[in-house]
Formats: structure tokens, C-alpha cells, sequence
């Protein structure tokens, strides 16, 4: 069986060469105007299993420099310490490993704080987006797709395999017991809790779990595992906006992560950012340009991102909860627009399945904006995100 991996690097680079627009500095050059600090410096590495770019404004070189490693850094640890199911040092994997215990898993502040948005948008999404599908993500190997380029033979999961896998996974089962201010145990909190589970809640201890003792504990049943792929780079989008502001020798900058982009800060010469939107059809066009001031986060889902195509099928990254298989959708593409990031980047994985009507219905519970580039080449949008797009009239 003849295989095809591709993944769209080429996609992110269009993005952020549109984002930095003409005639700005390339690297390490400076346009200044009197008075004026305008250097900007550009840096690519890859994080997070995909690339990242930076374009830093600050006052000089050392001081873009020395934000970028450290952008660098904290998505390295991000990935190791808090989100990857593969890696054993993070509390994902950990929490993973917990399943079924009964003991349940004390979460750090942080991860507490995205499981509880996770759920939200499961809950609100009709079950679209499920943060709990990792034994039917893994059984797909979906993140071998991006780095075993045309070496795997792949084959699509069998019926059977597929089932058991889905019977492990449902947010509705995964249940976060909130400690209340003062006390020294475990309290349940607003979840629901079944009767079996709630005395296991009641009887643990925050501090014996494997996780960083916390105020909120996990337990998640027998073979259930959390895969956190499509909020990854949002979330790291909130890590990277607390950074900037954080540094007050840079005034802006734009960072994309895979398909997930943070604008910051004005540019020095007053301009607008501008964002491409990939063309599912051709991943080296743009369908249009999103122009934008200040802080915002940009995130797309496409059946084009990540694909595996065997005899014939092309299976795609998007899977539908209720069937475990690649999402059927008449929706090539979703790009969201919001100012949170950890959002963003779920609501363009929920609408992707969910489609134009009901998705931006979702968006807007959110106050987000939301652009669908449909399978027949049409464009739906939300009415608010016509105030930023503009289409390009070159596209096919
Ligand atoms: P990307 O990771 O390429 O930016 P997405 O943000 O759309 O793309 O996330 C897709 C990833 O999320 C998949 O690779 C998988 O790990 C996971 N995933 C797939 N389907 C769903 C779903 N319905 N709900 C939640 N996560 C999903
Ligand atoms: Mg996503």
C-alpha cells in the first residue's frame, strides 16, 4: 500500500510572511525614524512537533534575542512538563497513568484551570470537541503522520479496535472534584459525580497523588486517556502572551505555532498586522487577509493541516467523537479569531465537525469570530469577522 504524509509547513510560512507584511525589517535590520525603536528580528525553530516563528519588535537585538530563547524554552517545557500524553515527565501522562485508579490525580493550577475550559466546550459543543479521545487518537498514530514521511505502512483501525477504543472515551466521565478554600480534603465540586465514584473522590487525599498537589483532582475512568492536541497551541499561545507582557523591552510581535497565531503590541510605524488564511485548496495561497491591531489570537483547523492517504481515502486529523473516524464534513477549513488563545484553538477544531451553523453559533457563546472556507470553495462567515477580512480576488 503506497502511502502519503504531508503536513503544512509551507502553510505556516505563507501565514507569517503575510503577517509580517511588506516592507518591514527583515532580521536584525533596523528601519528606525526619529525617535522611533523599530527593529525587529525573526527567528524559526520547531516546538511542540511543529515550527515555530517569532518576529520580535524590541529595543535591540539582545533583548529579541533573549525573549525568543525564552519563548523557546517555555514551550519545550510546556511540552515535557505539562501537555504531552508520550513523554513520561509530563502531568498529562501522568494523569493518563492514573486512570482507573480510583485514587484520582492532583492537578497544578494550570492544568486544573484548561480541563475545566475542555469540558466547557465539550459540554457546549454537543461532544464535538472531546479533550478525552486519546486511545482512538493513538490507534489512528496520528502524530506519526507529521514525521514518518512515506515510511509507514498505514492501515485504518479495524472495526473492533475502533470500539473498544471510543468505549474509553467521553468527557462526561471525566470528573474534576474541586477542594473548597480551607479545606484539607477533597470536596466535589460542581461536576457531577456518580455514587461509586464519589466515595473514591471523598476518600482520597490531595496531597497523595501522582500529580503536583493542587485545590482540583482528576479521576478518569479505566482506559480513558486525555489527548490535548487541539488546544496544545492555544494554550501555549496564553503561555507566550503572559511572556511578552512580562517584558517590557518588547513592544510587539507576532509568533505562529503550526496554525495558531499570536499578534502583539503596535507595530512602531502604527500598521496593522496581517494575517493570511491558508487556502485549503492550494496551501500555498492565501483564501484572504485578516487585518488586525493589538493583541489577538488566530487559530485554524483544516482537513489539509495533517492527513495520512491510503488507497485511494484520505483519512485527516479531525475526528468525529461519535464515530472515532475522520470528521464528514462539507468544511475544508475554520479559522477562529478571538483574544484568548486557549479557546481559539478549540473552537476551530469544534466548528471544523460541527460546520458553519451550528459552529458559529458556538463561536459566538464565546464572542469569537469564525470563517469557514467550505469544500465547494465558498466562504461563511461570522458577521463581525467581515470588519477584519478581506478576500483575495486572485484565488481560485
Ligand atoms: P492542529 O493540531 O493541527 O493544530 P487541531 O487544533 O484541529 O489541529 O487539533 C487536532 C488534534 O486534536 C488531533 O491531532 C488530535 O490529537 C486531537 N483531536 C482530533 N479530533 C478531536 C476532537 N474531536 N476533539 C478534541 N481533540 C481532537
Ligand atoms: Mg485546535
Amino acid at each position: 500500500m503506497k502511502l502519503f504524509f504531508r503536513t503544512a509547513i509551507c502553510c505556516i510560512i505563507m501565514t507569517v510572511i503575510l503577517c509580517c507584511g511588506c516592507g518591514d525589517a527583515g532580521p536584525g535590520e533596523r528601519t528606525d525614524r526619529a525617535g522611533q525603536n523599530t527593529a525587529s528580528w525573526q527567528y524559526m525553530d520547531t516546538a511542540m512537533g511543529t515550527v515555530v516563528q517569532q518576529t520580535i519588535y524590541a529595543k535591540d537585538q539582545e533583548t529579541a534575542e533573549d525573549f525568543s530563547r525564552q519563548a523557546f524554552d517555555l514551550l519545550s517545557r510546556l511540552e515535557s512538563e505539562e501537555i504531552s500524553w508520550r513523554l513520561d515527565t509530563s502531568e498529562v501522562y501522568r494523569a493518563n497513568v492514573s486512570a482507573g485508579s480510583g485514587e484520582g490525580f492532583g492537578l497544578s493550577e494550570d492544568l486544573s484551570g484548561l480541563l475545566e475550559a475542555c469540558k466547557e466546550l465539550w459540554e457546549r459543543s454537543d461532544g464535538a470537541f472531546d479533550a478525552t479521545l486519546g486511545a482512538v487518537t493513538r490507534l489512528w498514530n496520528i502524530d506519526s503522520w507529521a514525521v514518518e514521511e512515506d515510511t509507514e505502512e498505514f492501515a485504518p483501525p479495524a472495526e473492533g479496535e475502533l470500539e473498544r477504543a471510543l468505549s474509553t472515551c467521553g468527557s462526561q466521565r471525566m470528573r474534576l472534584v474541586w477542594e473548597e478554600p480551607g479545606e484539607s480534603g477533597p470536596k466535589l465540586g460542581t461536576d457531577s459525580v456518580t455514587e461509586g465514584d464519589s466515595a473514591a473522590a471523598a476518600s482520597a487525599s490531595l496531597q497523595e497523588g501522582n500529580g503536583q498537589a493542587g485545590r482540583c483532582r482528576l479521576y478518569l475512568p479505566e482506559g480513558m486517556q486525555l489527548d490535548l492536541g487541539a488546544v496544545g497551541k492555544g494554550f501555549a499561545m496564553e503561555r507566550l502572551l503572559g511572556l511578552l507582557e512580562d517584558s517590557s523591552d518588547v513592544t510587539a510581535a507576532v509568533i505562529s505555532l503550526g496554525g495558531s497565531i499570536l499578534t502583539y503590541g503596535s507595530k512602531p510605524d502604527g500598521g496593522p498586522w496581517r494575517v493570511g488564511i491558508v487556502d485549503p485548496f492550494d496551501t500555498s495561497g492565501s483564501v484572504g487577509t485578516l487585518t488586525l491591531e493589538g493583541q489577538w489570537c488566530v487559530s485554524t483547523s483544516g482537513d489539509y493541516e495533517r492527513y495520512v492517504e491510503a488507497d485511494g481515502v484520505r483519512y485527516h486529523h479531525i475526528l468525529d467523537p461519535k464515530t472515532g473516524m475522520p470528521a464528514v464534513s462539507d468544511v475544508r477549513g475554520v479559522t477562529i479569531l478571538m483574544k484568548d488563545g486557549l479557546l481559539s484553538d478549540g473552537l476551530s477544531t469544534a466548528c471544523y465537525i460541527l460546520g458553519p451553523e451550528k459552529g458559529m453559533d458556538l463561536a459566538g457563546q464565546y464572542g469569537a469570530e469564525a470563517l469557514f472556507v467550505m469544500a465547494d470553495g465558498r466562504i461563511e462567515m461570522s458577521e463581525g469577522m467581515e470588519v477584519y477580512f478581506t478576500e483575495n480576488e486572485n484565488r481560485r
